[in-house]
């Protein structure tokens, strides 16, 4: 696997504000990272500090293994990390055009990207007659107008309705489907499970998980189990079940999470043979959300 970038021990003080605290993971190519976390937990610190806008307190970033200076490593990483200006009396095509310039990159590009974030169409409509979401988009063809590696959003989908947001998903989708790598950032848990194979959690700047999205399993599951009748016999049978960890009730039906892997068919052999016929049984894992709260709520 091909480390793209690697945080070691990143941290960020504002004064008193702690807001990147220790910080370290690795972002390796061809997966889609999202750095998720309530407002204020560093995420935008976070990316500032990788992007050279905002200076570190302490820590280390490398960029492609070090190989590359920041200044020459950035060349091959496309951001957004604010919403970018772009002239309203100019076309979408006029503006790219002038970006191209500014950078001395390639116009040949142009089309290409008009095309994947869906505006090729409208790439001689003046930029002011764009929507939100249309304007996000161009400003995502702005930042892969070079071919980068990588490509980092902040909050991408931030104040746009929910057709701009599914839109824009999609274009994120595509674009790592076609082998970028993606870093975003998000407050958004939905945001990160729809687009990310990759999560890093951080509330306060503290890192709180990382690993691959369908894998943050903090707990084993859980059963929902009902009865018709003897409530206080199955609380009994499941508390003495090493499986079980815990017994919840919500409305009429028991939650036992579980700190060990068993099936539902061994839970319901279990508490027949004791006399037990349940009217209900699910097993579940819990959701992303139910861990994300989880994993912010406490301490
Ligand atoms: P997020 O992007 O996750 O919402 P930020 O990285 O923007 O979080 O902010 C993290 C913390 O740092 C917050 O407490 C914020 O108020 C503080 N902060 C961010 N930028 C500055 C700054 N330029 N000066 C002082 N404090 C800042
Ligand atoms: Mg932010």
């Amino acid at each position: 696997m091909e480390t793209i970038l690697s945080l070691k021990k990143l941290d960020k003080k504002y004064g008193q504000v702690h807001a990147v605290n220790n910080l370290s993971f690795d972002i390796q190519k061809g997966n889609v990272y999202g750095i998720l976390g309530p407002n204020g937990s560093g995420k935008s610190t976070t990316l500032g500090i990788i992007l050279n806008v905002v200076n570190r307190t302490s820590g280390e970033f490398s960029w492609f293994n070090g190989k590359l200076s920041t200044h020459e490593a950035l060349k091959k990483v496309g951001a957004i990390i604010e919403r970018p200006n772009f002239y309203p009396y100019m076309t979408a095509t006029q503006n790219l055009n002038l970006i191209c310039k500014i950078k001395g990159i390639s116009t040949d590009k142009i089309n290409e990207k008009l095309t994947t974030v869906n505006l090729f169409e409208r790439r001689d409509s003046k930029f002011k007659t764009f929507s939100l979401g249309m304007k996000q988009r161009l400003a995502i063809a702005s930042a892969l107008l070079n071919d980068p590696e990588i490509l980092i959003l902040d909050e991408p989908t931030n104040g746009l309705d929910p057709q701009g947001i599914h839109e824009i998903r999609e274009i994120i989708k595509e674009i790592a489907a076609n082998g970028t790598t993606i870093l975003l950032a998000s407050h958004l848990l939905d945001e990160v499970e729809k687009v990310c194979s990759h999560v890093v959690v951080i509330r306060n700047g503290v890192k709180l998980y990382s690993g691959r999205v369908n894998e943050m399993t903090a707990s084993k599951g859980l059963f929902e189990l009902k009865v018709d009748e003897n409530e206080e016999k199955l609380i009994e049978l499941l508390k003495q079940h090493s499986a079980i960890d815990k017994i919840n009730k919500e409305h009429e039906t028991f939650i036992a999470t579980l700190n060990t892997e068993i099936s539902s068919t061994e839970i319901n052999e279990y508490l027949f043979k004791n006399g037990l016929v349940l009217s209900h049984l699910v097993k579940r894992k819990p959701s992303l959300e139910q861990q994300f709260l989880d994993l912010t709520s406490n301490n």
